[in-house]
């Protein structure tokens, strides 16, 4: 039976209105945040419970029908991109904190909690969700978890991965499964760790236990402008050297703050080429220490002004032009491409100019966003879809800073994920043992490869859609050969 066929059998247990096969419907879910990648679902689902989820993967199983684990749909990189044959499982209506624990710091939530929701639920009594995608107004706590995702502040506090102690799990054959809990560190294989940030190749995610962490006593905020990028660039390094730890600390270059003052007027220092968000939280005798060494430190690299932010009003205003970014160069161009990759910190400088020379030679610009603390570039490729050629040299800009993160020593992704849009570039960076290796995992999980197929990986191999036999003249995998994997 194909997916269509299963939606009046899903239809009679699910509860009314959770089964969508309106082509006009369909139509809304065909994309997440990367909107020129389209595929309309032949089946949505909205869920409620845990069990409806499970009900829902089993007979997916047993019919070979694939399915895609959807949140709020704002990922970067096509990860909830839809199976034209397959299920959409939105997790939408799932939106219940299951249990605030302040006595072991844990918070239990249904997958589509809203990110800053739960924080804007524990911080009258003192805490929050630290991971803080700048999406965090729309985006769930399942596709932060399925994403493994960042923000600015991850700088100091790490990424979602160190937040989630507890998963409870739909797997790709309709179990439901504990992983971990509230305790940390629990013996054994760390599955939990395998399912943070595979974006939703090993199973849904249909409850999730966070770690909360304290707000802080203090916290500074400090705007620096600089004559240009390479001003700032040396006093992010001079404060990681020093051993200070910002819990953020974000740069953006002169075409991204021409695009958020055109947004959201968030009045940065005129004439600026770049500017430097930096953030001190902790105690308050270590802030107002080290917020007196970052400042000297900016001063030493070159910055020409450095406003402070004297009240929560004007925090959140010189966050504002930051986290409206991505956004905001729509003021300044009618098309442009999101990219993510990292870099070592100590190569921003050749980067930027880099990232410079190549979009010159393609025809377009580049506006740079990004943590620099932890070398993660948002370069915005600007580009006009009504000039003929120029979206495609935009794409191949946007791939040559790939490249370049690789040459760097860097990696593919930061944050935004794998998902379809760089499965191509997963062979540039891992060789096809490391890629059969990561195929193995999915493969105990998925070895019908039915959970998000033709995510991440290029190519399926060893198990999944189209197994790949190795050619006489490549041998048997080292992993087979050496006795410990099986070719499904
Ligand atoms: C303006 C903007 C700014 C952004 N800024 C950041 C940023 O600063 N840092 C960052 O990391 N990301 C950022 N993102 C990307 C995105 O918001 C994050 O990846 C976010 O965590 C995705 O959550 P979502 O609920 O929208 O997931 P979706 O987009 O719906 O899904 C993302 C992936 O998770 C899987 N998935 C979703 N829910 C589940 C579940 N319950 N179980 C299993 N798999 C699941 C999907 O299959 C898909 O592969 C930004 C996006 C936008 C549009």
């Amino acid at each position: 039976m194909d997916a269509r066929g299963l939606a009046p059998w899903l239809a009679d247990r699910l509860p009314a209105g959770a089964v969508i096969i309106d082509p006009v419907q369909l139509a809304t879910y065909a994309c997440d945040g990367l909107a020129h990648y389209k595929v309309v679902p032949a089946v949505v689902v909205l869920p409620e419970t845990a069990e409806q989820v499970a009900t829902v993967v089993r007979a997916c199983a047993e019919h070979g029908v694939p399915f895609v684990a959807r949140g709020a749909g704002t990922g970067l990189s096509g990860g909830a991109l839809p199976h034209a044959d397959g299920v959409l499982v939105v997790l939408s209506r799932m939106r219940d904190v299951v249990e605030v624990d302040r006595a072991n710091q844990r918070a239990v939530v249904q997958p589509g909690v809203v990110n800053l929701q739960l924080s804007a639920l524990t911080r009258p009594d003192g805490y929050y969700f630290a991971p803080d995608p700048s999406s965090q107004q729309v985006c769930s706590v399942g596709g932060n978890v399925a994403e493994n995702s960042g923000g600015a502040h991850c700088l100091k506090y790490g990424f979602t991965t160190g937040h989630v102690t507890g998963l409870q799990l739909v797997t790709p054959a309709g179990e439901l499964v504990e992983l971990g809990g509230k305790a940390p560190d629990l013996p054994g294989y760390d599955l939990l760790g395998a399912v943070v940030g595979s974006e939703g190749t090993l199973g849904v995610a249909t409850r999730v236990t966070v770690r909360l962490t304290r707000t802080p006593e203090a916290v500074e905020t400090l705007l620096a402008g600089f004559p240009d990028t390479d001003s700032a660039g040396r006093a992010v390094s001079a404060v990681i050297s020093a051993g200070v730890v910002p819990a953020a600390i974000e740069m953006m270059d002169a075409l991204a703050i021409e695009a958020a003052e055109a947004a959201v007027h968030c009045g940065y220092p005129a004439g600026a080429g770049a500017v430097l968000i930096v953030e001190l939280d902790g105690p308050r005798p270590e802030v107002a220490h080290q917020f007196e060494q970052v400042k000297g430190m900016c001063e030493d690299a070159g910055a020409f002004e450095i406003r402070v932010a004297a009240d929560d009003t004007e925090r959140a205003l010189i966050w504002k032009g930051r986290k409206s970014a991505f956004a905001a160069v729509g003021r300044i161009s009618p098309d442009y491409i999101v990219q993510d990759g990292v870099i070592p910190r100590t190569r921003l400088a050749e980067a930027l100019t880099r990232i410079e020379a190549l979009a010159g030679e393609r025809g377009v610009r580049v506006a740079n966003v990004f943590h620099a603390g932890d070398g993660n570039l948002h370069p915005l490729v600007l580009f006009d879809d009504a000039v003929p050629g120029e979206a495609e040299r935009a794409e191949e800009a946007s791939g040559a800073i790939i490249d370049l993160c690789i040459e760097l020593g860097g990696s593919i992704t930061g944050e935004h994920g794998v998902g379809s849009d760089k499965a191509k570039y997963m062979p540039r960076m891992f060789g096809e043992d490391d890629l059969d290796t990561m195929q193995l995992v999915r493969c105990a999980f998925d070895p019908a490869g039915i959970a998000n197929p033709g995510k991440i990986f290029p190519t399926p191999r060893l198990c999944g859609e189209v197994p790949r036999r190795r050619t006489a003249s490549e041998g048997a995998h080292p992993l087979v050969e050496a006795g410990l994997a099986d070719q499904f």
